[in-house]
């Protein structure tokens, strides 16, 4: 056996009961997946097992690796009515971080002649590295209003269209967002930066689809061999990072606010030995307040990725006039959602956390817009800078396997630290280019942290997707240029 995981089909592996354990822990993914999965990744999945309110399992996509208390590639839902709680480490530190696709109407053929002065105009329209910001100002009331209005917000200042929120989560605003649970701190941290892409991880990226794998969906997403289209990732910056820290600092036994005598008592909601599993019951004072703070973040970062679509949409209207860059989809994939779910016959209401897990709505939905309803929700993956990245769509079986839910990406298999003893960033750009990929960034550190050897095989972990029942495949892309965090 492998980490003593007991196989209950191709991509589903349970771990062994122990006690603590509220529901089963499973693991989705192929042999050589879960084979490489570390120790670590699967003791934060049963410590999520162990969790007040916990219903049906603790889950792990393909692309699962270790994080902050809750593996990234982490499911799990809850139910108020029975203690359940909502954890910081459970949404993830950059609050609603997620993935935005652009259809262009150009063909790969379009844009490779002018891949460098794509490349060079994308990276100096949209800000990127860390802390570099742009030209928006947000104090005050206008600070309050964007953490309420998400993308609504954004396309009522003029970022983008009307027609673009449909095509979002939450018709591009979540509701319950309560921005005086907002400290001022994390308040300042997004005051020059919205619009930008932050650091790293995050990219925007160029893409032609190489290969489409189911006819019928892509026909519905509008997608055909050789298309171009973009793709964008990133979240709601520092302030979705401060958001959590606040909280963490607050409810986390030893956290900051405690050592400084503001809030000596113990923390009565912390239900496990690790400090990182910081919770608070959905139904309590401090469950409500992070919830709406939370939401803010996630109305932070939905507006974030508007307004860089805007960005965006200026730099291929000078390059390519006739481009028309329609949404796609916009899905987060760091989040908790009350959402309606089936569970042993009735509808409940669970608080759903997919930290590293996209949502994957299959065909039918209610929430779907009308155009999408048939072939299911898009489900947006990232590769890596060098790899394919792909487009798959929620199944009706996902329902009941995930709460409908996906892989975010690829996952990682080197820490950053490693992927930096291991590549150069500038070799790697440069190996890149003669790959056809013009890779544009503030940091060549940071390249070598996201290298494509720094990543699971997509491939693997798409296929595992789909023959788990999680997602099914639709589209295969290759990057052309890529502005990197
Ligand atoms: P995360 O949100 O966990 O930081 O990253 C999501 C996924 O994006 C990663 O698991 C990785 O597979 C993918 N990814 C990271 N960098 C890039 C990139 O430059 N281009 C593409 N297409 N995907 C990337
Ligand atoms: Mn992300
Ligand atoms: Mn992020």
């Amino acid at each position: 056996t492998l980490h003593g995981l007991a196989r209950h089909g191709e991509f589903e592996w349970h771990l062994p009961m122990t006690s603590g354990m509220r529901v089963p822990a499973i693991v989705f993914g192929s042999l050589e997946l879960v084979r490489a999965m570390d120790d670590k990744t699967l003791t934060q999945l049963r410590n999520v097992a162990c969790l007040p309110g916990i219903v049906r399992a603790a889950m792990a996509m393909p692309d699962a690796h270790s994080g902050y208390g809750f593996p990234i590639g982490g499911v799990a839902a809850f139910d108020p009515a029975h203690g359940g709680v909502v954890s910081m480490g459970g949404v993830g530190f950059d609050i609603s971080c997620g993935v935005r696709t652009l259809l262009t109407g150009l063909t790969r053929d379009h844009i490779l002649a002018r891949r460098e002065e794509l490349a060079d105009a994308l990276f100096r329209a949209v800000p990127s590295g860390v802390g570099r910001g742009g030209t928006i100002i947000l104090e005050g009331e206008d600070l309050a209003a964007m953490l309420e209005g998400g993308a609504v917000w954004a396309v009522g200042r003029g970022y983008g269209q009307p027609a673009d929120l449909g095509r979002i989560e939450d018709g591009g605003r979540m509701p319950g967002a309560v921005p005086g649970h907002v400290s001022p701190h994390a308040g300042k941290r997004i005051r020059d930066q919205l619009g930008s892409l932050g650091s790293g991880n995050h990219y925007l990226e160029v893409q032609w689809v190489e290969k489409i794998l189911d006819p019928a969906r892509s026909a519905a997403f509008a997608l055909k061999e050789g298309d171009v289209v973009v793709s964008i990732h990133c979240g709601s910056r520092g302030l979705g990072h401060q958001i959590g820290q606040d909280f963490i600092d607050e409810l986390a036994p030893g956290g900051k606010a405690r050592r400084k005598g503001k809030n000596a008592a113990p923390n009565p909601y912390l239900p496990v030995p690790d400090r990182e599993m910081v919770c608070a019951p959905i139904d309590s004072e401090p469950g409500r307040r992070y919830l709406g703070a939370m939401r803010s973040g996630i109305n932070c970062a939905l507006a974030n990725r508007q307004v860089i679509t805007h960005l965006v949409r200026e730099v291929f209207a000078d390059i390519f006039p006739t481009a028309r860059l329609d949404l796609l989809y916009d899905v987060s994939h760091n989040t908790c959602r009350a959402e309606s779910h089936r569970v042993d016959g009735k509808e409940k209401t669970l608080f759903v956390h997919r930290k590293g897990a996209t949502r994957a709505l299959g065909p039918g939905h209610p929430d779907l817009p009308a155009a999408l309803r048939g072939a299911g929700q898009p489900v947006l993956v990232g590769g890596s800078m060098g790899t394919a990245s792909y487009i798959l769509a929620g199944t009706t079986e996902g329902e009941a396997r995930s709460f409908s839910s996906a892989c975010h990406g690829a996952g990682r298999v080197l820490s950053r630290t490693e992927a930096r003893r291991r590549f150069v960033g500038r070799d790697l750009m440069e190996s890149l280019r003669h790959q056809g990929v013009f890779v544009r960034t503030m940091s060549s550190r940071g390249i070598a942290e996201e290298a494509p050897g720094a990543y699971k095989d997509i491939d693997e972990v798409t296929s595992s997707a789909a023959g788990a029942g999680l997602a099914a495949p639709v589209a295969r892309t290759l990057p052309l240029v890529c502005v990197k965090g």
